[in-house]
């Protein structure tokens, strides 16, 4: 049974302060999973880190994970300042970003932030920006050499990154133009459960970082393996075993890095989902109830705030709250307010009698969840709150408003305007 921290009394006495729709996570559960991956990664001289602030970009959960020893990685400038004013500076920031405008890698260099490089073209246009800084990574895309996996594509087919050729000729580049400090970074996957896959990437990037080494004389002084660990969203799938990634990715370290005359070579991920997603949960009422020609369940919240389900057709488990023991005996459809067919959280889902006035929680939505959502229709996106180690809770992020809503709009000017 998935797990979901508050019982039906105390997430009610939640609801009186914080009426749903709102996002839940767990600041305990959260801290302890940082220190478990930390924990399998110290076999790495040089480990770090860095969550990806799209998943999750909520400054309050930044600080907390920069308290565990994360760093950020980051592709625009507005998550830039996120990370900054989290407390993940300087070269805690990986800014991992693709068409990038010329004032974005400005700022990011201004930052100290570690600039990871798209394409090869972005070398002279980066030149041109604000100059080469000291260190910079290139993003390297495998294409047939690796298979993707199913979320992200083949990487032949996938915009990211520099071909294995433009990585041998960028760096020596690089060096020409001034650099003195390489990054090798590469993501290939995307909820990706498979251990070995995991493995896999980074052996290819330690492979790539000796040959750089024998054949420009380049010491590559991190690798990054990027993000793309999943998380069992389905009640029957298996947790990513980390330990064995980490084990089996150290024992290639001892094959490849250290013959190689590479040790220490630092390991830098960007794991987001595996980090946060299964700690944040959406939680809200079940508002109306339609028997039509399927049954319907109409919760208080829509795809603007979870859009997984409506885009990807992605699995969210759902639970009832104070009926998690209870038989599955009704098949819903529990839908949102849009007005788009899409916006089903679950499909011809097998669940208990569900009431008008239950919560219903949708649970591994900590990350990528309230992040991907929109304002279309109107919908007003919910707000967020923590639930801290002490059992208090927090409003880390207050629900929107109409003014939130209109904020980009002048009425003023509207009033004056003639149609
Ligand atoms: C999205 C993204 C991540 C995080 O991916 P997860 O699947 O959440 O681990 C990391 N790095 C980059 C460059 C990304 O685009």
């Amino acid at each position: 049974m998935k797990r979901f921290p508050l019982s039906k009394e105390r997430l009610a006495e939640l609801a009186e302060r914080f009426p749903t729709p709102f996002y839940l996570y767990d600041e305990e559960a959260i801290r302890a999973n940082a220190k478990r991956i930390s924990k399998a990664f110290s076999v790495f001289p040089g480990f770090k880190e860095h969550f990806a602030v799209k998943a999750l970009p909520n400054p309050f959960i930044l600080k907390i994970l920069a308290d565990e020893g994360f760093g950020a990685d980051c592709a625009s400038l507005p998550e830039l300042v996120l990370a900054q004013k989290a407390g993940m500076t300087g070269e805690a920031a990986m800014f991992t970003s693709n068409e990038t405008p010329a004032r974005e890698y400005a700022e990011a260099a201004k930052m100290g932030a570690v600039i990871n490089l798209d394409d090869i073209t972005h070398i002279d246009f980066l030149e041109k920006a604000c100059g080469i800084p000291e260190l910079v990574s290139c993003r390297y895309n495998p294409g047939p050499l690796k298979e993707g996996n199913a979320i992200i594509g083949k990487p032949e087919e996938a915009k990211y990154g520099f071909t294995r050729d433009q990585l041998f000729e960028g760096y020596a580049k690089l060096r020409e133009k001034g650099a003195k400090r390489f990054g090798l970074h590469t993501m290939v996957a995307s909820n990706e459960l498979s251990a070995d896959y995991h493995v896999e990437t980074g052996r290819i990037l330690f492979e790539l970082a000796a040959e750089l080494k024998a054949k420009l004389g380049i010491r590559i002084e991190f690798v990054n393996v990027g993000g793309g660990a999943g998380i069992p969203y389905r009640p029957d799938q298996k947790a990513l075993d980390i330990e064995y990634v980490a084990k089996n990715l150290r024992d290639a370290y001892d094959k490849i890095v250290v013959p190689a005359g590479l040790d220490p070579l630092g390991l830098r991920m960007e794991w987001a989902r595996i980090v946060t997603g299964p700690y944040g949960w959406l939680v809200t009422t079940a508002i109306h109830k339609k028997e039509i020609y399927r049954s319907y369940i109409g919760l208080d919240s829509c795809m603007a705030d979870l859009m997984r389900p409506g885009m990807y057709g992605a699995y969210h488990h759902m639970s009832v709250s104070g009926k998690e023991g209870a038989a599955a005996t009704e098949t819903y459809d529990v839908v949102g307010s849009l007005c788009e067919n899409n916006d089903k959280f679950a499909v011809q889902r097998q669940l208990p009698k569900i009431d008008v006035g239950d919560f219903v929680v949708i649970h591994d939505a900590g990350a990528h969840g309230r992040a991907m959502g929109f304002n279309y229709n109107g919908k007003l996106r919910c707000g967020e709150v923590l639930l801290r180690s002490d059992g208090s809770a927090v409003r880390i992020r207050r629900s929107e408003t109409m003014d939130d809503y209109f904020a980009t709009l002048d009425f003023d000017a509207l009033a004056a305007f003639k149609a």
